[in-house]
């Protein structure tokens, strides 16, 4: 199957042979036919599984054909959206990419910057706005959007949004928009009675995609326990870095302030580091996240909202610094390693407190997960592990034969070959 018999225009083809794909992931093959034919769809896919293109291609094959309607210029015509501002980000640099022969304006609308680029851009009309559920219901609320002329409306990652409580929020906004003529996409990991639920509410006979599921991480991802005490979690962090081998690693932490803690500790040893969380600016995270994408910083500290969806590529590792007290949060972190099917490694520290969660974890995932002695730490020479080099032979996490998956091996941070990761737009989709 190729992208030419799914029924999209040549503007988008040459774009789509300009970022690189050259065959349809089996969601895109599945959706692009029924979108541009017109159907509600409910589409069953995690991130990683290439969802992305396989709604904003055809919605934007479709804005671009209907271009020429007098009635909807000005208006905005389609509406995705998404639960966080780094995903709101992701789209929107997917649909530029898809988008670049097209003449249609996009706006992203997030909060935590200011709002008045975003109501100017929502007052003088653009065709597909990309927003988080707050800042659209706060602009929507100061009569700065008018979705008369929807046809579109993509409610992206469903199932994180209930978690996050956005419920009420989306239902607010979609009582504004209009019932007729409109089309309504709705993506999810998971298919749970309250997304069924939601499905009837905003749907119209809507066809269902489901698309089996991305390996369990939990399968393929190799997995070890540290057993810590709680003040030791962090000399033993420093220790563990002191190994190459772990190049581009995602720490968790439970909360914000935590993250920072982290953070500073780490830079304190010179290690880059930066941290990501709902506290920060939106120009911080963005630098944040982008840096590591570059392999500028070499540790991202991050709590599970800010870490949603985040397809970052070549993370070597990642560390449970606090313990997820939920199964699923432990399998949606270690998924941020291992994809692409390059290699990957979760450590996770595990303090007294942690043992309840832990053996409800290897109940549900049916393994236990292998308990890892650190050869060579010794949390009150903490001094010692701090060193900001990264010699080979200080190599101490346990005698981990794992090794770094980047170009240029394991002295990446020491210098020598190019550090800088391709972008999620031009790489493989599973
Ligand atoms: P998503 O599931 O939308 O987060 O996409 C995961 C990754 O797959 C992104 O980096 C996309 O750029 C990439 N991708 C999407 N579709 C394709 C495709 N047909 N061929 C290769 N890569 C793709």
């Amino acid at each position: 199957m190729s992208f030419e018999t799914l029924g999209l225009g040549p503007n988008l083809l040459r774009s789509i042979g300009e970022v690189g794909y050259s065959t349809p992931t089996p969601i895109q093959e599945a959706s692009i036919p029924l979108i541009i034919e017109g159907n509600d769809l409910i589409g069953i896919a995690q991130t990683g599984t290439g969802k992305t293109a396989a709604f904003t291609l055809p919605m934007l094959e479709k804005l671009e054909r209907l271009t020429k309607d007098e009635s909807r210029r000005g208006k905005t015509r389609a509406l995705v959206l998404s639960p966080t501002r780094e995903l709101v980000v992701q789209i929107h640099d997917n649909v530029s990419a898809y988008a670049k022969h097209l003449s249609l304006k996009v706006a992203n609308i997030y909060g935590g910057v200011n709002e008045a680029p975003q109501k100017k851009a929502l007052r003088e009309g653009v065709d597909l706005v990309i927003a988080t559920p707050g800042r659209l219901m706060d602009l929507m609320g100061q009569g700065c959007a008018d979705f008369s002329g929807l046809e579109f409306f993509v409610l992206d990652e469903a199932d994180r949004m209930l978690d996050m409580g956005f419920l009420p929020n989306i239902r607010k906004i979609v009582k504004d928009l209009p019932k007729k003529g409109r089309q309504t996409l709705l993506f999810s990991a998971t298919l749970s009675r309250d997304i069924e639920k939601l499905t009837k509410e905003f749907l119209y006979r809507p066809k269902t995609v489901e698309i089996g599921k991305r390996t369990n991480p939990a399968d393929t991802v190799r997995q070890c326990i540290h057993e810590v005490t709680k003040s030791a979690k962090i000399s033993l962090l420093k220790h563990l870095l002191q190994d190459n081998d772990l190049y581009s690693v995602l720490v968790f932490t439970r909360t914000k302030h935590g993250a920072d803690r982290v953070a500073k500790q780490l830079g304190k040893s010179k290690i880059p580091t930066a941290a990501i969380h709902s506290n920060r600016t939106q120009n911080q995270r963005a630098r944040a996240l982008q840096d590591f994408k570059d392999g500028k910083t070499r540790v991202l500290v991050a709590t599970d909202i800010a870490a949603r969806g985040i397809d970052v590529e070549g993370i070597t590792h990642v560390i449970n610094f606090d313990f997820p007290p939920n199964a699923e949060d432990y399998v949606h972190r270690i998924g941020r390693t291992g994809r692409a099917n390059q290699a990957g490694e979760a450590i996770s520290f595990i303090t007294s407190e942690d043992q309840g969660a832990l053996r409800l974890l290897e109940r549900k995932i049916k393994k236990s997960i292998y308990r890892k002695k650190v050869l060579g730490f010794n949390p009150s020479q903490e001094s010692a592990s701090s060193k900001p080099s990264f010699p080979r032979e200080a190599k101490s996490s346990g005698g981990s034969s794992f090794r770094s998956n980047k170009p240029g091996g394991f002295n990446k941070f020491g210098g020598g070959g190019s550090n800088r990761r391709r972008t999620s737009q031009h790489r493989g989709g599973r």
